[in-house]
């Protein structure tokens, strides 16, 4: 029987084509991966050795012998060469007229480069190199947080091509926006809502129902958890979260950064192995620094594999139909083994 669920944030339809619903056997798209491992390329702006290539370093995890700028790295953030937004002017609105509003594209943007490997993706990193990236995303979040023009900041990462990544070699990336994205304010005035009429985090009480439930559950340890959400908009939609409270990414202690890195590789890996290294963004969902969510709001991470297009009904409603039930794909990620 076909069937609608109801996003419990955004309030949004989803249409869960059960008609169609199978688990996708044979993905539909790939990330080619070279047969061997390749550690270096030498046109690769991201390889070790190639520094010269990238603008000076913003963030390293290296040697305490070696030099910025110079080999001997474990990670590296660097800002975007080719970069949408700068800091260079200040976000000052003109209005022309009613039609016509325009101001400086102010912002920032800059990419984490997770390993100095050129092939090797994160699910099969080390979990201690897993660790160094989620800190890494922390440690630039608060240091861009500074910046009193940014409002907001998206950490996310693009995989394969159909993801829109055109670079092979391993990485995250950052942008931080003078305006709170579209997306963002939904999240948090559905939260907001939820907060005012019952007095809980909606964000809880889902993992409340997660836990309960069971059925969506891919895998989890004792303070994080990845699951398929009742109301996934594609196959395979995954989400990662706190089991407690936080509004914050950008408040994980090390303990909890430890325990994060093996929820995250877990999830990817499976993911990886799974569904055949399939193309997939991911977006870490936060609380900016300057608005006050704590109470309403709650971090999470929403992977969504490439499996599907969003085609018309999807580009013309904003709603969308999604042809795999999410507790069979939690069941089918659920049961992959890890080793
Ligand atoms: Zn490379
Ligand atoms: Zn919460
Ligand atoms: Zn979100």
């Amino acid at each position: 029987m076909p069937e609608m669920r109801r996003d419990p944030i955004t309030k949004n339809w989803v249409i869960i084509a059960t008609e169609r619903a199978k688990r996708p056997e044979k993905p539909t798209y790939k990330v080619d991966m070279q047969e061997n491992e390749v550690p270096y390329e030498k046109n690769c702006f991201f390889c070790s050795e190639n520094e010269y290539m990238t603008p000076p370093e913003v963030l390293a995890y290296r040697n305490y012998n070696s030099k910025p700028d110079s080999s001997g790295w474990t990670l590296r953030a660097v800002p975007n060469k080719f970069a949408a937004l700068n800091l260079n002017q200040e976000f000052h609105i003109k209005q022309e007229n009613s039609l016509q509003i325009s101001s400086y594209a102010t912002g920032t943007s800059e990419v984490i480069i997770e390993s100095p490997h050129h092939s090797k993706c994160l699910s099969q990193l080390d979990l201690d190199q897993v660790a160094d990236v989620l800190r890494a995303y922390r440690d630039r979040y608060i240091a861009i947080s500074q910046e009193n023009a940014v409002k907001y900041i998206l950490l996310f990462r693009n995989h394969g091509a159909q993801a829109g990544t055109s670079i092979t070699h391993p990485h995250s990336q950052i942008i931080a926006t003078p305006v709170i994205p579209p997306k963002i304010a939904e999240e948090f005035t559905g939260a907001n809502d939820y907060f005012e009429s019952t007095g809980r985090c909606v964000y809880c009480d889902m993992i409340k129902m997660e836990l309960k439930e069971r059925s969506r559950i891919i895998y989890e340890n004792d303070h994080f958890i990845s699951f398929a959400p009742y109301a996934s908009k594609t196959p395979f939609e995954t989400w990662i979260m706190p089991k407690f409270h936080s509004a914050k990414y950008q408040d994980l202690n090390e303990e909890q950064i430890l325990y994060l890195s093996e929820v995250w590789k877990t999830t990817l890996f499976k993911i990886y192995k799974g569904l055949e290294n399939p193309p997939y963004n991911y977006f870490i969902h936060t609380s900016p620094t300057q608005k006050n969510t704590d109470r309403y709001y709650h971090w999470h991470v929403e992977l969504i594999p490439k499996l599907t297009i969003a085609a018309g009904f999807e580009l013309g409603t904003g709603m969308y139909i999604n042809i795999a039930i999410p507790e069979d794909c939690a069941e089918y990620l659920r049961e992959i083994a890890v080793k």
